[in-house]
């Protein structure tokens, strides 16, 4: 890390996974920016942030799927890191239901894709020349174990996720000769909103994914965003996968 404040932009950072790797990074006294839909989330986390460490705290309003807004959130990420970000975080994602292909919503398909592979691509589009220009930072980018095997009910997930891989490895061969680092981190199951989002706030069917299960938690996938931003410089991590010991995979999961 260099001697000046470090910066983190967080996508997706108004819950779940982003909420804890800002917290994480505040701690360690890093100038957090904070991209999601949900400003009153964000703020409420941003006086949190203060409070932990953080060197400086900056809230965007973020919408991946949106040109405009994902155009001015570089811009004002950009100008707020004073033009030295350390870390991209692309965390924003969901998953929508579990129909199987026969049966599943164009609109939901629609949002994942949108969302999960586009709206990762949008940010990263929007700030990468900046970062290669700079040659500085970090490109970290939310995979998924879904990023590795399929499960029934996960078609559209899942394809967005193994996009975000394919993307991922790419741009590790095309950043070759640059100081980019690029990193994947893939997570088994962990206990976040994913699940009330994925079935439309249904609690109880949500509930239900953690049932007997120790799950991993947003802090634990935090911790390997740290690990890999926080190797030397000449140390690129190519990709974390991450289980509960619970999990062995999607479907292989121990309850008691
Ligand atoms: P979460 O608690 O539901 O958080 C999702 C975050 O994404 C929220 O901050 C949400 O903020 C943001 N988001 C969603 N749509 C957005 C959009 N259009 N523009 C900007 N931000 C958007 O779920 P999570 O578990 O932390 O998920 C974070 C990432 O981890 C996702 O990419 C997910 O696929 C991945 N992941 C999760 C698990 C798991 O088991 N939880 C496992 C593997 C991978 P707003 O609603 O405020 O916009």
């Amino acid at each position: 890390m260099s001697q000046s404040v470090s910066s983190i932009v967080i996508t997706g950072a108004s819950a779940g996974i982003g909420e804890e790797t800002a917290i994480l990074f505040a701690e360690r006294g890093w100038h957090v920016v904070l991209g999601a839909r949900r400003k009153d989330k964000l703020q409420a986390l941003a006086t949190k942030l203060s409070q932990k460490g953080a060197s400086q705290v900056t809230v965007l309003v973020l919408d991946v799927t949106d040109d405009k807004s994902v155009e001015q959130f570089a811009a004002s990420a950009w100008e707020a890191a004073g033009g030295k970000i350390d870390v991209l975080f692309n965390n924003a994602g969901l998953a929508l239901g579990v129909d199987h292909v026969s049966k599943g919503l164009v609109s939901d398909w629609e949002s994942m894709l949108d969302t999960n592979v586009t709206g990762l691509l949008r940010v990263t589009r929007a700030l990468l020349p900046k970062m290669i220009d700079s040659a500085h930072g970090h490109v970290i980018n939310m995979g998924s174990i879904a990023s590795h095997v399929v499960y029934e009910g996960g078609s559209v997930y899942c394809a967005t996720k193994h996009a975000v891989r394919a993307i991922t490895k790419t741009m590790r061969l095309e950043l070759n000769g640059t100081p980019i680092r690029v990193s994947l981190i893939d997570p088994g199951m962990v206990e976040t909103d994913f699940s009330l989002v994925r079935f439309k706030e249904d609690q109880e069917r949500a509930k239900s994914v953690y049932k007997g299960v120790t799950p991993l938690t947003g802090r634990d996938i935090a911790e390997c965003v740290w690990f890999a931003a926080a190797r030397p410089k000449h140390v690129n991590i190519e990709e974390i996968v991450v289980m509960p010991v619970d999990q062995a995979a999607p479907h292989k999961i121990n309850r008691k």
